[in-house]
């Protein structure tokens, strides 16, 4: 409940960027899929989360907004060794605005999809859903409900969407698992609902497959 949810905010600062284990444990309790992540201090460690996980892994600079920008998105790194290297490599051209890094598992290739939410006081909330990835901000393709609502409603913003059919098996493409990425919106409705202290939500990107939906960047704000 409420109650529950807002305890896992308690000992955050009341306003700003909540920490990775609040940000974690937040969406854990709304069921809001997120990718496993590690975080690392140096290139030991993020050698050594390399290695728990096991496959080719995602290394992500924590402090800069926009990482990719600055370097500070490395995929499909094979071997805890490249992990290493990257890190160093990573931590020596960001320099000081670096204050750790992150280490993630691949996820498969898929459709990119942003959902937000945002609490405007005067107005309440608001969830977004939205096509990703470098054509995003050019097309402005999304839809918009106010929270909460069922999976219906979220399918069909979904289904708003002017390219919503690179989810539906477009041209021979695998289907995505839209259903899955419904039930992230609706979710992400509850969490904006519940929580009017959430002035800001992003999850940018959520990646459908035809497995399922994760995100794999997300940030909450607290106003
Ligand atoms: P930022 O938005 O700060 O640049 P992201 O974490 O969103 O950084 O990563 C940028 C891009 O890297 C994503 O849009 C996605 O294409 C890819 N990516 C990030 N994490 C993963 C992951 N765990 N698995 C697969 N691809 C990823
Ligand atoms: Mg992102």
């Amino acid at each position: 409940d409420d109650l529950t949810a807002r305890a896992l905010l308690s000992g955050q600062a009341p306003e700003g960027w909540l920490d990775a284990d609040a940000l974690d444990g937040l969406l854990r309790h709304f069921g809001i899929p997120l990718v496993q992540t590690i975080s690392v201090a140096d290139a030991d460690a993020a050698a050594e989360a390399a290695a728990a996980l096991g496959g080719p892994v995602v290394l992500k600079v924590v402090g800069p907004v926009h990482k990719s920008d600055v370097g500070g998105v490395r995929v499909g790194l094979a071997t805890p060794e490249e992990v290493r290297a990257a890190f160093t490599a990573m931590r020596e051209s960001i320099g000081a605005e670096m204050t750790g890094a992150v280490v993630q598992p691949m996820v498969e290739q898929g459709t990119e999809i942003i959902v937000g939410g945002v609490n405007y006081p005067a107005f309440g909330p608001l969830v977004m859903v939205g096509m990703g990835g470098v054509t995003a901000d050019l097309l402005a393709d999304r839809a918009f409900r106010v929270p909460p609502f069922s999976a219906a409603t979220a399918e069909g913003m979904i289904r708003e969407l002017r390219s919503h059919p690179v989810l539906y098996g477009y041209r021979g493409r695998p289907p995505a698992d839209a259903q899955a990425l419904a039930e992230v919106v609706r979710r992400v409705g509850l969490l904006m609902d519940a929580l009017p202290e959430v002035a800001e939500l992003d999850l940018n990107p959520v990646i459908v497959t035809p497995g399922g939906a994760v995100a794999v960047d997300a940030r909450i704000r607290l106003a």
